[in-house]
Order: C-alpha cells, then structure tokens, then sequence
C-alpha cells in the first residue's frame, strides 16, 4: 500500500506557498492545489509590504522595489513620512509567489497547478482526512493527514464545516492598473483617501521601478455601491492633484481582487485541518495588508503540522499552538476591524481631522498604525504626543 502522503495543501497564493515551502523544508511529503494555470497569475494584489518581513521570510530583494517615503492625505491636504533607510516595499507578486514555488517543488513538493479542489474529506467522526479535487475533467482523491486551507477569500473549508461568523458580508473590492507613468517617484508610495476619490475606501499609487506603478482604488462592500473600476477610470482621465503631475499614465494591465474585512473564523483548526491567509481573515484590515500575515502564519501551520505529524496525532490538541497565535493575532485585528468600519464611513471633515493628528506623528507610528500594531508600547507613545487619541482609543476598544 502506498504511505498516505502528510499534508495537502490548498491554494498556492502566499499562504500556501509558504507552507509548501516550511512543509517541505521539514521533511514532510507535501501537495500543493492551485486552480488557476499559473502560480502568481493573475494577480490579486497591490503588493505593498515590509523590507524588514521579506528579509526575514528569505524573499531575494530583486523582487521587489523599496520605499523610503510615504505621503498619506487627501488630493488637497497630505502628510509625508520620509524614512532613513529602505523600509516599505512593493513586490513584483507573480515573481516572489513563483520564486516561492519553484522554490518548494526543489524541496521535494508536488504543485498541481489547474487543480480545483472541490470538497475537503471527512470521516465518520467529522475528522478532515484528504480533499477532492478536479483537474479537467479527472477526479482526483488524496487522502492526508493534514489538510492546511490556503483557499484565500474563498475559504472553502470554512464555509463548508460552518466556522465562519459573518459570511463575508463585508469585503474589499479593489482594482488597480498596472501602468507605464511618465513622472513619478519610485521610492514615495501615496495612499489618498477622500469620498470624492474613494468613498469608503482609499487610493493607492505604487510604484515598482523608473516610470512603472500599480495605482488602484479599492472600496468597502456592501458599504458602497459604486464600481471602483469606473472610479478609477474617472481619476486617470480627470488627473485630480498630484496626478495632474504624473504626465502621461497608460495601463498595461488591470489586476482585481477582493478581501475578507470580517471577524476571523470562530476556529482556525480542526482535527486535520488548518485554516491560514485570507481563509482564515487574517489580513490587517486597515489597508487590506494580507501577505505578510499570510507567509507568517503559512510557516507557523507547516511547523505546527511537522510537529503533529511526528507525534502521531493530528488532532485539534496537537495544533493548538496554531490556534493560539492565530487568535492573539485575530484580537490585534478586531481593534483595526473596529477602526476600519468608522474610517469607511468619514466624512471629508472628519479626514482633515484624522490628517491634523497624523501630522503629530513619527515616521515610526505611521509604520505602526499601518501594520494595525497596537502594541502598548506604541498606543503610550502616541497619547503622550496625542493626549485627545486617547478618548478615541478608549471608545474604539468599548
Ligand atoms: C486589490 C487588492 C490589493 C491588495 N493589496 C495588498 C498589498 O498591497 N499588500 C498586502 O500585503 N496585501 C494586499 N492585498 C491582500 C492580499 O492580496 C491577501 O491578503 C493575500 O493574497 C492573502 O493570501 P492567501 O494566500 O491567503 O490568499 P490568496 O492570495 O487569495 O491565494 C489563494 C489561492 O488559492 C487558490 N484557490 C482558491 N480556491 C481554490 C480551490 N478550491 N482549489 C485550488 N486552489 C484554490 C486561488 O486561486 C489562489 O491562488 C490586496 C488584496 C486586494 C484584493
């Protein structure tokens, strides 16, 4: 009889990738799901992120541009964060994620690309034992110790075993162009907000190297209604502002993709199962900012199934470090869900007020308000240069 293999993985965007790797790189026997033809493609995401993260998560810097300048504010009022060294990044995603896979197949996983997983397998004790899935028109069944649910907003096991609290009824729904722009910086990344350009969600402009940047508009379900495609539109053709400054701006590309702005699943593991990335909500909702959580805790579930395995029982008691880290992590996020849901429903009076405090600020706390960090260390540093940031903090955790 064939040994059963250890974990199968569904979805190959960060969340999985990452745990192929880790996976992988621990010894065990490992298949990747993905249902689209090609990992990376198409692109779902902005790729904004954090030099410090990617160099601990082992990304090559070729792929990606660094930022050392911030500008965050509305078309007619900004601030600007200037950083001393390299410290935000934008990653040329399709290159990391294949970098990712190439990377995992030579540490001995199988990737199964145009594979759509179907249904997660139960037996009779309600235990997750394999998947199903489809690759054209061939069933294939894999039984595997551990399944771990990459499947992004989908979140097919979730949905299925009934954890999801809010049924995704609220997400973000972004899209962005890809785009040759003949003036722009490509070390200053722009976050606009303003109901005249993106009611109840914000503009990004972010660029990837000389003359090259992804500028995108996502918006809040079901909170507006209106198509952030046309929004964007309006703003490439309008050139209000700064981008009256761009010259000429012409897309090459048009990416879309939307995110869970929801409370995480009640539970992120289950005997055999465990939940990571979008499937189990745990980007920063401030700014949608899903990939690094997604890598940080693909590596956790493949070292938290490495464990389990070798033990012999892969039961919900042997995952339960995964459940705790991912719950510390989901109660950071249920303050940036809180704050979320009031700054999608600013007036523009309120964003000049948001603005006047966040000139107040350090390089630093924008950093941190960006990664949704409310360490306490960083809120006492804040009400000390911000005593008013108190009350609001105080109302935002009641
Ligand atoms: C417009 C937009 C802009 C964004 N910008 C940023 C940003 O700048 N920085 C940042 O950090 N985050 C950003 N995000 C969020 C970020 O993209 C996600 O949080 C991150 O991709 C989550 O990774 P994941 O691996 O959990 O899910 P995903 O990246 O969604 O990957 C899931 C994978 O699973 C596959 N899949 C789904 N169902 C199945 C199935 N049944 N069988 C097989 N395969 C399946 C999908 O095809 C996909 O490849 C953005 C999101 C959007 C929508």
């Amino acid at each position: 009889m064939e040994p059963e293999p250890d974990v199968a993985i569904i979805g190959g965007g960060p969340a999985g990738l990452a745990a192929a790797n880790r996976a992988a790189e621990l010894g065990l026997d490992v298949n990747l799901f993905e249902k689209q033809y090609e990992i990376g493609s198409p692109v779902k995401t902005s790729g904004g992120s954090y030099i410090s993260d990617m160099r601990k998560f082992k990304i090559p810097s070729k792929y990606y541009n660094p930022i050392r300048k911030g500008i965050f504010g509305t078309l007619n009022n900004h601030v600007e964060f200037n950083y001393r060294t390299d410290t935000l990044c934008i990653l040329d995603t399709r290159s990391v994620y294949q970098y990712l896979a190439l990377r995992a197949a030579e540490k001995g996983c199988n990737v199964h690309i145009g594979t759509n997983v179907r249904e997660i397998l139960l037996d009779k004790n309600k235990a997750v034992v394999g998947v199903k899935a489809n690759k054209a028109n061939k069933e294939i069944r894999l039984a595997s110790k551990i399944v771990i649910d990459c499947s992004g907003f989908a979140s097919i096991s979730a949905r299925k075993l009934g954890l999801l609290l809010a049924k995704n009824a609220r997400f973000g729904s972004g899209v962005e162009y890809e785009a040759y722009v003949e003036k722009i910086d490509k070390r200053t990344i722009m976050l606009f907000v303003g109901t005249d350009i993106a009611p109840t969600g914000y503009v990004w402009v972010f660029p990837l190297s000389d003359n090259k940047a992804r500028i995108g508009i996502g918006v809040t379900r079901p909170d507006s209604k209106v198509s952030p495609l046309l929004l964007l539109d309006k703003l490439i053709s309008d050139r209000p502002g700064i981008f009256g400054d761009m010259g000429k701006i012409s897309p090459v590309e048009l990416h879309s993709g939307v995110i869970p702005i929801e409370p995480a699943p009640s539970r992120v593991t289950m005997d055999g199962l465990i939940i990571v990335g979008d499937a189990a909500g745990q980007a920063n909702p401030i700014v949608g900012e899903g990939i690094r959580p997604a890598i940080k805790f693909g590596n956790l579930a493949a070292e938290v199934s490495s464990y389990a395995i070798e033990k012999g029982d892969v039961g919900i008691r042997s995952l339960q470090r995964y459940e705790k880290e991912a719950k510390r992590a989901a109660n950071y996020n249920s303050i940036a869900l809180k704050l979320q849901r009031r700054m999608a429903g600013y007036s523009d009076k309120d964003w000049q007020r948001a603005i006047a405090i966040l000139k107040n600020l350090s390089e630093k706390d924008f950093l941190n308000l960006l990664r949704a960090d409310f360490s306490k260390s960083n809120m006492f540093r804040m009400f000390t240069k911000v005593p008013s940031l108190l009350l609001k903090w105080d109302r935002l955790q009641a």
